[in-house]
């Protein structure tokens, strides 16, 4: 339930609504806008409250009973979009932000040479996977806390921040220490324990959609996340598995714009993931920007053909400073640099 106040209302309005939210057991989340101040009250059954439980308080302007599963993620409780600063580079402002870099860190050699390409095409920050859930038990893991010191190496020596996969609750701390933005992946969306713990650190989070994940579940799993106090949240579209077998993953093109109207959080789009195929990475990415997300997230590979990870479907350098001269112009068309 969304109460919301008028406009100049005093502390003690505020603080009537809080007090009686509280004293019937629900939490609730406050949010102080420059014009309007917004009290979110969660709790496992306001479904079941009448409005005027709130309505009746002085200050109150009204009350919307929210129908949606999410709440913390909604434009109801918050109406400007979410700018989120990741180690110095905003996402959901007027900036296009690429992030770029391979599947996975695979050796000190291959992580440098991406991100000194990636970065001298005009990439402002950088991927790679450090831990990896891999399908197999078999496939490579990924180098784990070597990996990230890699990481930490290639973003001193270029400055550029770093996104990171997380994949464990335990180990949130440890990725934390070196990544500029936690990844949570696709087959981790719904991995509640995971998602509360990162929910506590404060360190941008990239919350990518489960590939068999509807919009309303994934900004659901946003909450867990904002529940817990970091609303450093950005969403990434990657494809979700339909009957289409031409692809490896169908890019839900459609979320972008549906994600803007119910969301205030940031939205990126990871086309490498979706295209499973080099070759169709960049129409992918390039309508993503025209469709209005945020930034793109793409898997770029000094050697593809060598990749342990995800060969096929990374750009190489030059493939990937082809893309960013390409995607310069339908940024500047819609309104955004990069
Ligand atoms: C990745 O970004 O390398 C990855 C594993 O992506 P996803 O979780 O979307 O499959
Ligand atoms: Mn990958």
């Amino acid at each position: 339930m969304i109460v919301e106040m008028v406009t100049g209302v005093n502390v003690e309005q505020v603080d009537g609504v809080v007090q009686r939210a509280k004293s019937m057991g629900f939490q609730v989340q406050l949010n102080l806008g420059t014009e309007k101040t917004v009290v979110a009250i969660l709790g496992g059954n306001t479904g079941q409250l009448p409005t005027e439980t709130f309505a009746v308080l002085p200050g109150v302007e009204s009350v919307t009973r929210i129908m949606k599963p999410y709440k913390l993620a909604s434009r109801e409780f918050k109406a400007t979009d979410s700018v989120v600063s990741c180690g110095g580079v905003k996402v959901g402002g007027k900036g296009f932000v690429v992030m770029a870099g391979p599947c996975a860190v695979e050796s000190e050699e291959q992580l440098m040479e991406v991100a000194r390409a990636v970065k001298g095409s005009g990439a402002s920050i950088l991927r790679g996977g450090a831990f990896k859930p891999r399908t197999s038990p078999f496939s490579f893991q990924g180098l784990e806390e070597a990996g990230l010191k890699l990481l930490a190496r290639a973003k001193k020596t270029y400055g550029i921040p770093v996104v990171t996969e997380v994949v464990d609750p335990h180990e949130v701390s440890l990725v934390a220490k070196y990544a500029d933005i936690l990844q949570i992946g696709s087959r981790n969306m719904q991995n509640f324990a995971l998602l509360t713990s990162v929910g506590k650190s404060n360190c941008p989070v990239l919350l990518k959609r489960g590939f068999s994940c509807t919009v309303t579940e994934w900004l659901t799993a946003a909450d867990y996340l904002l529940a817990e106090g970091n609303n450093k949240v950005m969403l990434c579209e990657r494809g979700i598995r339909t009957f289409e077998d031409s692809i490896r993953f169908s890019l839900d093109i459609s979320s972008i714009p549906v994600l803007k109207r119910a969301s205030h959080l940031p939205v990126i789009v990871d086309p490498s993931h979706a295209a499973g195929h080099y070759a169709l990475v960049p129409a992918i990415a390039k309508a993503a920007l025209a469709a209005g997300a945020d930034g793109i997230l793409i898997e770029v590979h000094p050697n593809p053909k060598e990749a342990l990870v995800d060969g096929l479907q990374s750009l190489s350098t030059s493939d990937f400073a082809r893309l960013m001269k390409e995607l310069k112009p339908i940024a500047e068309a819609v309104g955004r640099h990069i």
